[in-house]
């Protein structure tokens, strides 16, 4: 199938016709270096590149593969939808399953609507805060990503915070001026905001638990105050859980957080969609009915509550239970464990952040609390690291600034693949 074909061939020639050969840029290994692996299948915890080389996958497609590649039940549901027809424009029975499985999960979610890019679901949710409110301005804390659209990639986080950038050419400045970026974790910072704005800003905008920075856990009770003070102020709360959601539990980061909250309105993506797209957003309804066709905020979707995504989302969900967690949960803790283990033993200074089943490396000591604490470390040792990993066929994820994902399809044989490639891996980091 694959015979003769090499990644160099291949990423040469998409160089060609796509820009950067990519089409989301940290695919393009700019930040560790080498030949990005062009993938032909993904099965479980494996993916294949067009070398037939396997490698045991910590990537899961940035999140959606909770229950591992290919699950032979969600490929069943997308492949009777598709024989059932790709795309109608029309309503669909399963929209409704599917809104019914995200609220019976996040009851704060009364109401939702399908969209296709978890960045789709948090422009209309700052679009609708803003509709409702009255209000212009929005808040976002630093190193967080909220997906690409123009107001919310000041500072942010994911393929951002591995190029370096503040920000992306073509946002005009006042646009870029209706958002606030602050510290994370930083309730003061906060304070001091509300309090040169009043009455004028829309929302606040958070990941539920910080991870396009590598991981950034929130602080005991500080998604909490977010909310209270939010509510204080008369500003919504946008609790952005499209990484998060339906990966590090049932109901997301929320479910896990120590102290109960009630955001306003809440974005998912990646596991909703089962590894298609597919993302959505819900809240009350007194909210969400202000949307079109109810309300005046528009939004809209050629492929919103696309049948074939509908399905693979409402299978993951329907198989994700609560077997499916504890074995992502443990799967985690031993990676996580051994990568401590190895880059210590190997003399590294690093630490690994941790938020449920997601981690990610830092090479610096001390806690990570913020974007500047986790910009502030020898990044520099995670290319060979990575490199490494790679060799020994383990793909991790392409930048020290991303969370790593396991999946339940990570079995005792894919852990054992991982940790037995962590020495020479730390070793190459010690270099
Ligand atoms: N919000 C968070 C927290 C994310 O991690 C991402 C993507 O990684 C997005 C939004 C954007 O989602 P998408 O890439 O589907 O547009």
């Amino acid at each position: 199938m694959t015979r003769g074909r090499s990644n160099e061939a291949e990423f040469a020639r998409a160089r060609h016709a796509i820009p950067g050969g990519v089409d989301s840029p940290v695919r393009a290994y700019g930040s560790v270096g080498g030949t990005p692996r062009f993938l032909v299948r993904a099965r479980g915890a494996s993916v294949w590149d067009v070398e037939g080389r396997e490698y045991t996958d910590l990537v899961c497609s940035w999140g959606p593969a909770l229950l591992g590649h290919a699950h032979p039940e969600v490929v069943a549901a997308v492949q009777q939808a598709a024989a059932d027809g790709l795309s109608f424009g029309a309503p669909t029975p399963g929209e409704t399953l599917l809104a019914e499985e995200i609220r019976a999960r996040v009851p704060g979610a009364e109401k939702v609507r399908l969209v296709s890019t978890g960045t789709e679901a948090t422009m209309t949710a700052l679009r609708l805060a803003r509709g409702a409110t009255g209000r212009p301005l929005v808040v976002k804390f630093a190193g967080h990503y909220h997906g690409h659209s123009d107001g919310l990639l000041a500072q942010a986080g994911s393929g951002v915070a591995t190029q370096g950038l503040p920000g992306s050419a073509g946002v005009p400045e006042p646009i870029a001026a209706q958002t606030l970026v602050l510290p994370y974790n930083d309730l003061a910072a906060l304070a001091t905001a509300f309090a040169a704005h009043p009455g004028r800003i829309a929302a606040v905008i958070t990941e539920a638990a910080g991870a396009n920075a590598g991981v950034l856990r929130p602080d005991p009770g500080f998604n909490a105050a977010l909310a209270r003070i939010c509510h204080e102020n008369g500003t919504l709360l946008v609790l952005d859980e499209v990484l998060t959601g339906f990966r590090v539990g049932p109901a997301g980061w929320w479910g896990l957080d120590e102290t109960p909250f009630t955001p306003d309105l809440v974005t998912f993506g990646k596991v909703v969609g089962g590894g298609m797209p597919l993302a959505a957003l819900g809240g009350r309804p007194e909210l969400m009915d202000l949307l079109a066709p109810l309300g005046p905020v528009y939004q809209a979707g050629t492929l919103s509550g696309n049948p074939l995504a509908v399905a693979a989302g409402l299978a993951t969900l329907r198989l994700a239970d609560a077997t499916v967690y504890a074995h992502v949960d443990r799967a985690a803790g031993v990676v996580a464990d051994a990568v401590e283990r190895e880059l210590a033993a190997a003399g590294v200074a690093a630490v690994v952040p941790r938020a449920g089943n997601l981690f990610s490396i830092a090479f610096r000591t001390g806690t990570v609390r913020d974007y500047d604490d986790a910009r502030d470390q020898e990044d520099w040792r995670y290319p060979p690291f990575f490199a490494a990993m790679l060799e020994q066929g383990v793909s991790l994820p392409p930048s020290v600034y991303e969370a790593w994902f396991l999946s339940s399809a990570h079995d005792d044989a894919a852990l054992d693949r991982i940790l037995r490639a962590l020495p020479a891996a730390a070793g190459a980091a010690a270099a």
